[in-house]
């Protein structure tokens, strides 16, 4: 955190709603870091890598794939939330493992999903941050943990909430004292059948001119559909974001999790490369 942020005055007879994360505590947006690489800058951040954690060689392979695309963050699920009970449920605690071994590996920072409250005291000395899940979003008491950890917190957006929702569940995080808070804007439930939900990059928008915090946008849970994510990656580059989390997997057709959804190897050096002419004409960097 800033020194000019730590020193920031909040102004506890605020009549706003969510006081802690709202724009007008400072004059400029604030950067956020997972590892060495800070969001909110200058920096359009990639976060890439596989839906779930599927074993130590497999976790290596994935953090080369992203380094050598040009992705800077490392993602991968050790603790899913599937819609079943008979999906793969990921590999826990061993998990975390092959994501600490291939980070320590490709100098890669790494955020990995938290479902549980519990799960909390053994995962913070070893990840690099803690993402919450759409479907626990909601989960207050996790909310409330996580605010008194030390590790930064990607906040994904519920697929049912509101935009207000969103910013309140990111205040319960900011009260407990950790005010390290991404914004992960990964699509919401319509009617379209199309696509796996619709990304709301008006949203996403409105979140970036509502908070001084960094907000992405996940557009492969968004879509459910690789061809759709690179226009999505370059138009939240466009719309001034600070950055996407994508899936990638070498073989998405063996994937454990999400392969219909996870772009090649190939697709994402090509996604990356086509970004570049975005990057530089809104004065950003890769
Ligand atoms: C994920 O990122 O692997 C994931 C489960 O995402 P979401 O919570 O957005 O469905
Ligand atoms: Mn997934």
């Amino acid at each position: 955190m800033s020194e000019s942020r730590a020193k920031a005055i909040l102004n506890e007879s605020s009549d706003l709603e969510y006081p802690r994360v709202h724009r007008s505590r400072f004059d400029a947006n604030q950067t956020v870091s997972i590892g060495n690489v800070a969001f909110g800058g200058d920096r359009f951040v990639i976060i890439a890598g596989p839906c779930a954690v599927e074993g130590l060689e497999h976790t290596e392979a994935a953090a080369r794939i992203v380094k050598d695309a040009g992705g800077a963050v490392l993602r991968g699920g050790a603790y899913k939330p599937r819609t079943s009970p008979y999906a793969f449920q990921g590999l826990g605690l061993e998990g975390i493992e092959h994501l600490r071994r291939a980070s320590l590996k490709y100098e890669m920072p790494f955020v990995t999903e938290v479902m549980s409250v519990d799960a909390i005291e053994e995962m913070e000395p070893r990840v690099d941050a803690f993402q919450v899940g759409t479907r626990n979003m909601h989960n207050f008491d996790l909310l409330k943990a996580l605010g008194e950890t030390g590790k930064p917190v990607l906040l994904k957006r519920g697929f049912g909430a509101t935009l207000r929702e969103w910013m309140l569940a990111a205040e319960y995080v900011a009260r407990g004292g950790n005010e390290n808070i991404i914004f992960c804007e990964r699509g919401v439930r319509t009617f379209s059948q199309e696509t796996r939900f619709t990304l709301d990059l008006a949203g996403a928008i409105w979140a970036k001119q509502e908070t001084f915090l960094p907000v992405i946008i996940d557009p492969s849970h968004a879509t459910g559909l690789p061809r759709l994510i690179p226009g999505l990656t370059r138009a939240a580059a466009a719309a001034g974001l600070d950055g996407v989390m994508v899936e990638v997997h070498e073989a998405p057709e063996t994937a454990l999790s999400d392969g219909d959804q996870a772009l090649t190897p190939t697709q994402l050096t090509t996604m990356i490369s086509d970004l570049k002419p975005i990057i530089e004409a809104v004065g950003r960097t890769l």
